[in-house]
């Protein structure tokens, strides 16, 4: 099965709404045209409606970086599904491995997010990988499989059917060290085997599972181009407009 290949972009906590303008004005012509691959770019919040904008009648989609699960209340700070489909907004990524070093992110929470968010039709990007000791430790496997179990429990494979999964060894993220393309694939590779044991083998086929850690010009076509590798999760190379276009042309 064939499965289009996406290249989405991380902004983390960078750019204002006038640097995205700028960025925007930049990027659109370089990858004009361009249809292999769907593009799909991650800003702060502040910067979705610049970006949707921007984007409108292009081949640029639109994500946000994290979404709570409640609907609506007295939760300081956080944004809910609803407001992101009403800001246009039609991807969201869950689980970041910063949201869960530094912002007490756990598989159940990653769970209910990603519940809710596919019960507002948005297309949400999980992000699941190990950390160094645990891939010295040598028990990576039992990580990947923890964490996809539970970040899918209680869904149905109906349901999932917007979901895309990102493999993002954390060892390999804003480190300039990636995992060799043999490394993703066998994660990969698990990761789908993962999706089939909760989901069935229908459903496996046609998950995309992204690659993120490291990704730049010089590495993205060796990585995407494994049959396992689905597209790349981008955040540091993300940021410049030509460094992402010449991703997105792998
Ligand atoms: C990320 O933020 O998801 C990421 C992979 O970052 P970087 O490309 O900078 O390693």
């Amino acid at each position: 099965m064939s499965r289009k290949k996406i290249i989405a972009a991380n902004w983390k906590m960078y750019k204002t709404p006038g640097q995205t303008r700028q960025f925007m004005q930049e990027f659109i012509p370089l990858v004009a045209g361009h249809t292999r691959d769907q593009i799909v770019i991650c800003p702060p919040f502040v910067n979705i409606a610049t970006l949707v904008e921007m984007a409108e009648g292009t081949n640029v989609e639109v994500g946000a970086q994290n979404v709570f699960w409640e609907k609506e209340g007295a939760f300081t700070g956080e944004i809910s599904c609803e407001m992101l489909v009403g800001a246009k907004c039609e991807w969201v990524i869950i689980g970041h491995s910063e949201r869960r070093q530094y912002f007490g992110e756990t598989d159940d929470t990653v769970n209910r997010r990603l519940e809710v968010a596919l019960e507002a039709g948005l297309s949400p990007i999980v992000c699941v990988g190990e950390v160094k000791e645990e891939r010295e430790a040598g028990i990576t496997e039992d990580v990947l499989r923890r964490q996809c179990s539970r970040a899918f429990r209680g869904i149905s494979a109906r349901k999932a059917a917007k979901m895309t999964v990102a493999y993002e060894p954390v060892w390999a993220i804003g480190t300039g060290l990636t995992a060799t393309p043999e490394m993703a694939n066998d994660a990969h590779r698990l990761i789908r085997q993962e999706a089939a044991n909760v989901f069935g083998d229908d459903y496996a086929r046609q998950l995309r599972i992204l690659y993120g850690g490291s990704v730049k010009p010089e590495n993205a076509h060796n990585l995407l181009e494994q049959a396992e590798i689905d597209g790349a999760l981008i955040g540091g190379a993300s940021l410049k407009p030509d460094s992402l276009a010449k991703i997105v042309k792998w």
